[in-house]
């Protein structure tokens, strides 16, 4: 058996050793410590801006954060994108509230702001004005912002980026996560950087970022003894783990152009291939960190599907997946609303995700062009 091809695997600096056994020397082994500090400090250069990084056990909990922060609660609505991963929909479902889906448009495949400004109108004529509007920027492709910034403006809805998958992605030459009243990050293993599972949450204001920090280590009250009077969380980052996000920071901007890279190979790669789509930028405004390369293949064109292709790369042991089934397709969440005219649907039928690592070799990458070139029968 050939040696695995992972979709998105881990890539190390060797610099993250360092920092761990440094917390260890100094016995920093808690969630305090110079690791957390610093590595808040690095995000904070690296988005630029005037912002304040409170890092967290995942992004996922920097969701259910964000929404408690912005009071959402039991029988509340909370808007967000179909074509998602889970876990920008289920903190909505931690906090009691009902999620909204909205459809993609086809040039980001991320948020539409014709069909969010449909569901906006609908939802608040039924007297039930969304609480929050999580805007996802889908394999690291930011999102319409303008056209969403203006209607969650126009209506006074507060708007959380999970820029989970967008780390190093940009729009107009502004970093995504910090756009909206709060923005996240993700450092799960498959992301473009990682600390083995840790996320972030993006803030404002400093006021934002210490009740960030109060809320996620379990709401304690300035008093000697143990007092509370708010519910907390235990979502804060450990300094151990911190220490291996301060030895990825060293190689963001490296990640970010290797990965790059791995597309600019793909669009070459396809551009024999008639009905195959590399899904691209529309236009210079966006800066897609490109965390996945993803395809569209046109069965009635090509004569193969993504299954065809995916099935293939399987023989060589090469891991490639189809693209997110929407949210509202997903038998947990049927009963939620959605608003849009099935765009996702379509992308989820015909799209398939590539490796896209940052490590991939020059061996690893003539084995992927081998495995295309037969599927499609191009010599
Ligand atoms: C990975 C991911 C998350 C969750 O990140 P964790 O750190 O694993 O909790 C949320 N949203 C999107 C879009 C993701 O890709």
């Amino acid at each position: 058996m050939k040696d695995k091809i992972w979709l998105s695997p881990p890539h190390l600096s060797g610099k993250e050793k360092e920092f761990i056994e440094d917390a260890f020397e100094k016995n920093w082994v808690t969630s305090m410590g110079e690791n957390i500090n610093e590595f808040e400090k690095g995000l904070q250069e690296f988005l630029k801006d005037d912002i304040d990084v409170c890092v967290l056990n995942s992004a996922t909990s920097a969701i259910h954060l964000s929404l408690i922060m912005l009071g959402v609660s039991f029988n509340d609505e909370v808007i967000t994108s179909a074509f998602s991963f889970i876990a920008s929909a289920n903190p909505i479902a931690y906090c009691g509230a009902t999620p909204i889906f909205i459809d993609s448009e086809k040039s980001t495949w991320n948020m539409c702001p014709a069909a969010l400004e449909v569901a906006v109108k609908d939802r608040t004529s039924k007297g039930k004005k969304p609480k929050a509007i999580i805007v996802v920027h889908l394999y690291g492709m930011p999102a319409k912002m303008d056209e969403i910034l203006k209607i969650a403006e126009e209506y006074d809805i507060p708007v959380i980026e999970d820029a989970a998958e967008a780390l190093g992605s940009a729009y107009k030459g502004k970093a995504c996560g910090t756009f909206g009243r709060f923005g996240i990050l993700s450092f799960n293993g498959n992301k473009i950087i990682t600390t083995s599972g840790g996320g972030a949450l993006v803030c404002h204001t400093q006021e934002d970022k210490d009740k960030a920090v109060f809320l996620s280590t379990q709401a304690r009250d300035n008093a000697p003894h143990y007092q509370h009077s708010h519910i907390g969380y235990n979502y804060r980052m450990s300094n151990i783990v911190a220490g291996i996000g301060r030895g990825q920071m060293e190689v963001l901007n490296d990640r970010v152009e290797a990965r790059r890279k791995m597309h600019g190979f793909y669009i070459e790669l396809f551009n024999d291939i008639e009905g195959v789509e590399v899904f691209s930028e529309p236009s210079g405004d966006y800066f897609s960190n490109h965390w996945l390369s993803a395809i569209i293949v046109n069965p009635e064109i090509t004569g193969k599907t993504r299954e065809d292709l995916r099935l293939a790369f399987l023989e060589d042991n090469i891991e490639s997946r189809p693209l997110w089934k929407p949210m509202h397709l997903q038998p947990v969440f049927v009963d939620a609303p959605y608003y849009g005219t099935n765009i996702a649907e379509k992308l989820f039928d015909n799209g398939l995700c590539l490796p896209s690592g940052s490590n991939l070799s020059d061996e690893d990458r003539s084995r992927i062009r081998s495995v295309i070139k037969k599927c499609f029968f191009i010599n």
